[in-house]
């Protein structure tokens, strides 16, 4: 297809306001899902995605659109809108000329959609402004049409107002993105360059790489070149998702496609590479991305030890698919072999997690979630720490903690509940603006340590879901911090060690030692819980010894009964874990590592 009849948008949004199912619409309208293959949140691939309402991964497809007798194909990206996912959304928006920033009609503009605004704009990108969702009763278009005309400077006429769900107003969205969105550029003769936005692991096909070309042009059974590492491969398949994949004779400039070259090797194929020619290659590599930095490390251990090699395996492929996850080997006393991973926050965390377990049969614990700490010590060396068992324990100068800058809008009635609570989390406010009669936006710096906890779950809340939020990094800032220690039956549990505010770490004891009270079972002899700031006790508790034959609770009763309870024991013991003398169901660790 010629450059001047391709259009590459993406659309953002904040989470739920209606992205995907706005995709489903158009996949539909353009008649490239079938209405009998049709099903809601089509491109959301993953279980995961699908049972969560959630998109993790940005997806491109290939739909045709005709205006005025000409056929045009736009390729469209969906991106995810949660906090944790913005390094997916800056990859899509490199890829793209244009974007339909969306904005739910009932609820207005939220902490995302100026995010993502504000990337649309570093990106240069056209935006065209949507309002989702006006067949819903309470939708008020005409109000928010105010509020974002006002935000990105354009008339409050200039929004569409489009319903996802019923379709309504879908095609005039497909005639605007031709009309308004600049067709890509680049020089198609000079050697091939296209950018990597994503790939993948697939069993069957091997690495599928999710490319933009922007010079010249790939063709099958070429060989091509990774210019960051200089790997040669040959192109098995190219082609594009429309939605599902099509084989092509080839990529131009400005088309957006996939590659195939048979490759196993996840490592092979980098999110921000840039492909070229073999024979005739480029010299210069496109802008790539900023690496994302991850934010919150954990460590990731398998219940059942034998599965380390697999878990490496596993994690290989996920990093494929995944740029921002980071991880290296650890060895924990109570948890054995694993691995020290780096997300970018708690839910990027959870769905690494929660993937490696479908995807890869694996059964994981994760411990405590830790963010970066810069440490110096009194001879002034220097050095960080993303495990607190190995916070050191001698003389130190100065620890500092990543500070991050918080944005919260709210309506103005919560203005009090939301202040009160970000000073609980040590926030200083920084400002606080109207952007309209009732919607306030508050900024603050806070420790991210207290915001990738439980702050988004508070903030909801405190005010009845409405508030919402966005952060980014602020450099760092020194702060008076501990390590607390669990000790069980006298040995530290690595694991649920923490460092923490040293005005919070006397409630932090108490409630962990609380906690793994009720958390784990009395065993045959008595087992004291303390918490301690070096060798100092801040708390105890203690379990008491029992017998733990839990058949002699049911003597006499039916036999079924008694089975399913030994099959019960049975199950709950392959989920438990030595901890020196102690056994520790896995639900412990869970249960205290999370937060409530
Ligand atoms: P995303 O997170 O931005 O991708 O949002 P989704 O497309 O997953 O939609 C979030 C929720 O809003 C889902 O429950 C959708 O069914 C609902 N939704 C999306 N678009 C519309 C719409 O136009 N009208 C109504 N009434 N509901 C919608
Ligand atoms: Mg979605």
């Amino acid at each position: 297809t010629a450059p001047e009849l391709i259009r590459n948008f993406c659309i953002i949004a904040h989470i739920d306001h209606g992205k995907s199912t706005l995709a489903d619409r158009m996949l539909q309208i353009t008649g490239v899902v079938e209405p009998r293959a049709m099903r809601a949140q089509y491109l959301d691939r993953m279980d995961i995605e699908r049972e969560r309402g959630i998109t993790i991964k940005s997806q491109a497809v290939r739909m045709p659109w005709e205006v005025d007798g000409r056929a045009y194909a736009l390729n469209m990206i969906d991106t995810p809108g949660h906090v944790d996912f913005t390094y997916e959304v800056s990859r899509s928006l490199a890829a793209c000329e244009g974007t339909l920033l969306l904005v739910d009609a009932a609820q207005g503009i939220e902490a995302q959609t100026l995010a993502n605004l504000y990337l649309a704009l570093e990106n240069d990108l056209t935006i065209i402004p949507v309002l989702n969702k006006i067949d819903l009763p309470a939708a008020q278009p005409e109000k928010y049409a105010e509020e974002l005309a006002g935000l990105i400077g354009c008339e409050p006429e200039d929004c569409l107002r489009v319903s996802g769900k019923t379709g309504e107003g879908v095609e005039a969205v497909l005639d605007r993105i031709v009309a308004e969105t600049p067709h890509p550029v680049g020089d198609a003769d000079a050697p091939a360059r296209a950018m990597i936005f994503d790939s993948v692991y697939d069993t069957y096909r091997g690495v599928v790489t999710y490319v933009r070309v922007v010079d010249g042009k790939l063709a099958p059974r070429e060989k091509i070149e990774m210019l960051s590492t200089g790997a040669t491969h040959e192109l098995l398949e190219i082609g594009v998702s429309s939605p599902e994949p099509t084989p092509s004779k080839g990529l131009g400039v400005g088309e957006v496609g996939y590659l195939i070259t048979g490759v196993k090797d996840v490592r092979q194929s980098r999110v921000g590479d840039t492909v070229t020619n073999a024979k005739k290659p480029a010299t210069q590599a496109l802008g790539g991305y900023r690496d994302p930095k991850p934010m919150v490390f954990s460590g990731l251990f398998p219940i059942d030890g034998s599965d380390y090699p697999a878990l490496r395996d596993a994690l290989d492929k996920l990093k494929l698919n995944d740029a921002a996850l980071v991880y290296e080997p650890e060895t924990s006393a109570a948890l054995g072999f694993g691995f020290r991973c780096g997300f970018l926050g708690l839910l990027h965390l959870e769905i690494v997690r929660e993937r490696l377990e479908r995807e890869f049969g694996l059964d994981l614990i994760s411990t405590a979630p830790s963010v970066v700490y810069q440490v110096t010590m009194e001879d002034r060396s220097e050095f960080e720490v993303t495990n607190p068992s190995e916070y050191p324990a001698g003389k130190i100068r100065e620890v500092r903690e990543p500070i991050v800058r918080t944005t919260v809008l709210t309506p103005s009635e919560y203005v009090g509940a939301v202040m009160e609570l970000c000073q609980s989390k040590r926030g200083q406010m920084k400002g606080m603006d109207y952007l309209s009669e009732d919607r306030v936006e508050l900024r603050y710096t806070m420790p991210l340590a207290e915001i990738v906890f439980d702050f988004f779950d508070q903030l909801k809340s405190k005010t009845k879901g409405y508030a919402s939020l966005d952060y980014e990094n602020d450099g760092e800032q020194a702060a008076d911090l501990v390590k607390v220690d669990i000790l069980l039956h006298g040995d530290p549990v690595d694991a649920f060690s923490a460092i923490v505010h040293r005005d919070k770490a006397y409630a932090y004891g108490v409630m962990m030692a609380g906690k793994l009270k009720d958390l784990i079972p009395r065993q045959q002899f008595e087992v004291p819980i303390q918490a301690a700031i070096g060798s100092r006790i801040i708390a105890r508790e203690t379990i008491r010894a029992m017998r733990k034959d839990v058949l002699s609770k049911c003597y006499g009763g039916d036999i079924s009964r008694k089975r399913k309870l030994l099959e019960k024991q049975k199950e709950g013991k392959k989920r438990m874990k030595m901890v020196g003398s102690v056994e520790v169901p896995q639900e412990a660790f869970i249960a205290a590592l999370s937060s409530d």
